[in-house]
């Protein structure tokens, strides 16, 4: 059978991740969160405090980073690995979010892991999800999304699933987090967050999640497998 890739990028809390992981489990693919990656990296750089301005260092503690992807199958989620430890948690953690937009304006740190991206989409169909998977990690993707949703109703979608985590975060906290990681995603230098050629726009404000999991798995059909 062909390899299929699609790629999704859009805001942050717009549910890519989720809606993803959801095709992905549809369509029998693999589903990789990018942003989990820049997570693990900001976690790693956190840890070892890491001056973010320092050029050498970021590459030394680049060459230190390993990051995975294992199949819970309890939870039924790819769970995120850095040098060997599961830390799927620990990366979405507050004090990690206000940092990673920071941590991902790095070239040094993109360029290490979209060249990781790219090797794990050479063998196997995958649904990806990110920032710059359109436009950057794959352009010639089979099929491309850019998903947006309001700024009020992606904070409240975020508190939610982070209090059936039993984290409760301050609402506010959750819109200025997400305020700011699109304004810094949108606006950097090196692949900024927009929407890429050819991609299909889906704004999930008013849809439920069941709605846009099957708009996308219909441009799929109608795209990918014309009949
Ligand atoms: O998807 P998630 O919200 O977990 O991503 C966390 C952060 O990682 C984003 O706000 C963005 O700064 C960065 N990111 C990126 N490129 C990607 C995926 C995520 O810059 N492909």
């Amino acid at each position: 059978m062909k390899k299929i890739i699609v790629a999704i990028d859009g805001n942050s809390g717009c549910g890519k991740s989720s809606t993803a992981k959801a095709l992905a489990k549809a369509l029998k693919f693999i589903y990789i969160d990018t942003g989990a990656m820049y997570r693990a990296v900001t976690l790693f750089f956190i840890k070892h405090r890491i001056d973010l301005k320092n050029e050498s260092d970021v590459k030394e503690a680049l060459k230190q980073i390993d990051i995975s992807f294992k199949y819970n199958t309890t939870t039924c989620n790819n769970e995120t690995y850095l040098n060997g430890r599961n830390v799927e948690n620990q990366i979405r953690k507050m004090e990690v979010s206000d940092l990673v937009s920071a941590v991902s304006e790095i070239s040094q740190v993109r360029t290490q892991l979209v060249n990781q991206q790219r090797k794990l989409g050479e063998s196997k169909s995958l649904v990806m999800d990110g920032r710059d998977i359109g436009t950057v990690v794959f352009p010639n993707a089979d099929l491309k999304i850019f998903m947006t949703a309001d700024l009020k109703v992606r904070a409240l979608r975020r508190q939610k699933e982070l209090m059936d985590k039993n984290v409760s975060v301050d609402l506010k906290d959750i819109e200025e987090n997400l305020a700011n990681r699109d304004r810094i995603d949108s606006t950097r230098k090196d692949s900024p967050l927009k929407k890429a050629e050819g991609a299909h726009e889906i704004d999930t404000s008013r849809l439920t999640f069941e709605e846009q999991v099957d708009q996308i798995l219909q441009l799929i059909r109608h795209e990918i497998e014309p009949a």
